[in-house]
């Protein structure tokens, strides 16, 4: 016997409709196949198996790799009325014999458990007594030695399948590369399921970077400007400009917290407690933050350091907009900070290795300097092609100002041929500037034809050239350690003058609104209503020690404040309410709404 998918999506989850293909992937499921699911963040992925979960008899167990994830999503559920809990290492005996007790019962529709826990004690033997309808897999690019977190227990899943054979598995990722992708499939055996593809696309993210100048005063203005009421965070590179960033904002008036290794691990876990329930709260961070963070409203992501490839990136942005409303991921680019990053790529790697950091650095840089549509650049190098511009990113909103570079780039090429390709970038800045330093006046390089000709532009200029010289793989820079430059094939067209060479001045002259207030509510009036709620959410939220999202996701009360229910009925019909909110909180926002 099974339930209408439909009807659980509006009567539990308030949603009127499925996204994308989570009617298909869910259609599927309830057919008892095998899937894997890869869905940007954000895309709604949990209700792919938690939908199906109440729609069949039996159990439906999740695996999941994240503990605090796991009882967040426990949380949300028993929110809505559904029966679900989690087993994982924080438990003690007497709650786990708890959970085992209701799972005998039948008392329990959805179980979070962490794979080591799964394969403890005899626990696989114990849930062959039960009716299983499905195993989700979340996390899945977890089972790969390809994907960024590979954990060893999860291999372990592939039995699963041998031991329940009848019970279909879903699984689940929002990052995994092609190789990933293979290697979920074969390492699981889901050879017989479908691929269920949405591409990794975050639309509405929007991608900024900005040339560094000052960069805590560029951060400030960013965030007054563009996210003064909002939850964000920011990277840095190490724990002691987090403390810094932290305190500075703290003075300037923010609510801001720290966040890194080095701090006490009580201290940590008060400072994301904090994060994930109050409002209006900056986390400053080094990337030892964020993992299984799945908090939906973030606002914004922004680095003030680089981060070390395209992949890192594009996880630590994709913390921003889970819940789908518009963010920012803010970047600040600093030519400088370039070396400091070189010289800690690939310590303790070998030679190869390095090699391939080495290269994904300068993807990143290349993406940075680009003067192309930011999100094509990013999904290029996630292997997706786009025909069209997102119109969303700096370089859509504001077209960088180019301007042809075209006889500077031949005058940089020619200088380094002709000092034999043995030199790094200074000494070539050096030759054009005409300085006079003793390296010049050993190598006799003074003597050279374009000695001093590259005097129209600054050395800031010519760094910034030669640097989207390298990243565009005009040239390459030898990782032997000398940073010497030699031309590639590629700038022969260049040099012979059959092809020209544009370049980006760093200036943003107009800025693209990001502010989700200024985007979806109308006026004062609006903005003053959708504060008092969220006031509201966060003292209900405090009552019963979880975080405000978790009541209603800020869409929903924004969707309260256009819609303006007047009694309990059209209450329950705002998306993401449902029936048993409607009955647990209706009354309290409907006094706000109509007041
Ligand atoms: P993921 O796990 O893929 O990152 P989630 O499952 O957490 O994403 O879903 C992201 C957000 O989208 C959640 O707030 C969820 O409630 C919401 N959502 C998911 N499916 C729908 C839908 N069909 N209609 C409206 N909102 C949805
Ligand atoms: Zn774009």
């Amino acid at each position: 016997m099974s339930r209408d998918p439909s009807h659980i999506l509006q009567s539990v989850f308030g949603y009127p409709k499925f996204r994308g293909d989570q009617s298909a992937i869910i259609e599927h499921v309830l057919n008892k196949r095998d899937a894997l699911v890869l869905m940007p963040t954000g895309g709604g992925k949990s209700l792919c198996y938690q939908v199906p979960a109440l729609c069949m008899e039996g159990l439906t167990i999740v695996i999941s790799p994240l503990i605090a994830l796991m009882q967040n999503q426990v949380e949300a559920l028993r929110q809505l009325g559904v029966k679900a809990a989690a087993l994982n290492s924080a438990h003690s005996q007497e709650e786990q014999f708890a959970i085992r007790d209701a799972l005998k019962r039948g008392k329990i529709t959805l179980l979070y458990i962490a794979p080591e826990r799964l394969f403890a004690a005899r626990f696989i033997d114990f849930l062959s007594s039960l009716e299983i309808a499905l195993f989700a897999i979340d996390e899945a690019h977890c089972v790969s030695q390809w994907g960024h977190d590979f954990r060893p227990e999860y291999l372990k899943l592939s039995i699963l399948h041998e031991l329940f054979p009848n019970v279909p598995r879903i699984a689940l990722t929002a990052t995994a590369d092609a190789p990933t992708q293979k290697d979920i499939i074969e390492r699981l055996n889901l050879e017989y399921g479908r691929v269920f593809n949405s591409g990794f696309d975050r639309p509405n993210i929007q991608y900024r970077i900005t040339e560094k100048k000052n960069a805590y005063n560029q951060l400030v203005s960013f965030i007054k400007n563009t996210h003064a009421q909002d939850s964000g965070i920011v990277y840095c590179m190490s724990r002691r400009k987090v403390e810094q960033i932290a305190e500075k904002l703290v003075n300037e008036g923010f609510t801001a917290l720290p966040y890194h290794a080095g701090l006490t691990s009580d201290r940590r876990f008060q400072n994301q407690e904090r994060f994930l329930k109050e409002d209006k709260i900056i986390m400053v961070a080094t990337i030892a933050f964020g993992m299984g963070i799945d908090k939906p409203d973030v606002r914004f992501v922004a680095h003030l350091d680089l981060p070390k490839n395209l992949e890192a990136y594009y996880q630590e942005t994709g913390r921003a907009g889970r819940d789908g409303l518009p963010a920012t991921a803010w970047l600040a680019f600093g030519h400088q900070d370039i070396v400091k990053i070189r010289q800690l790529l690939g310590e303790n790697l070998s030679q190869e290795q390095r090699q391939i950091e080495h290269q994904k650095f300068t993807a990143l840089l290349g993406y940075c300097e680009t003067i192309e549509c930011r999100r094509r650049v990013l999904l290029d190098y996630f292997g997706e092609k786009r025909q069209e511009d997102c119109g969303n990113c700096d370089n859509c909103l504001n077209p960088a100002d180019i301007h042809d570079a075209t006889e500077a780039a031949q005058l940089a090429l020619s200088c380094m041929y002709r000092t034999g390709q043995l030199y790094g970038v200074g000494h070539i800045i050096d030759v054009l500037l005409g300085a006079d330093t003793e390296k010049i006046k050993n190598s006799g390089h003074d003597k050279l034809p374009l000695y001093g000709k590259g005097n129209d532009l600054k050395r800031p200029e010519w760094q910034s050239l030669i640097r989207q010289l390298l990243s565009l793989g005009y040239i390459a820079t030898d990782l032997e350690g000398y940073g010497s430059l030699k031309l590639q094939e590629k700038c022969r067209p260049l040099l012979k003058g059959d092809e020209r060479f544009a370049v980006r001045k760093f200036e943003f002259k107009k800025k693209g609104s990001t502010k989700t207030r200024e985007i979806l509510l109308e006026n004062p009036e609006e903005e003053a209503l959708f504060d008092q709620l969220r006031a509201l959410r966060l003292e209900l939220a405090k009552k019963q020690n979880i975080p405000p999202y978790v009541i209603f996701h800020d869409k929903t009360l924004l969707e309260m404040v256009q819609a303006r229910p007047s009694s309990l009925s059209e209450f329950g019909l705002i998306p993401g309410v449902g029936e048993v909110k409607t009955e647990k909180y209706g009354p309290l926002f409907l006094e706000l709404l109509s007041a």
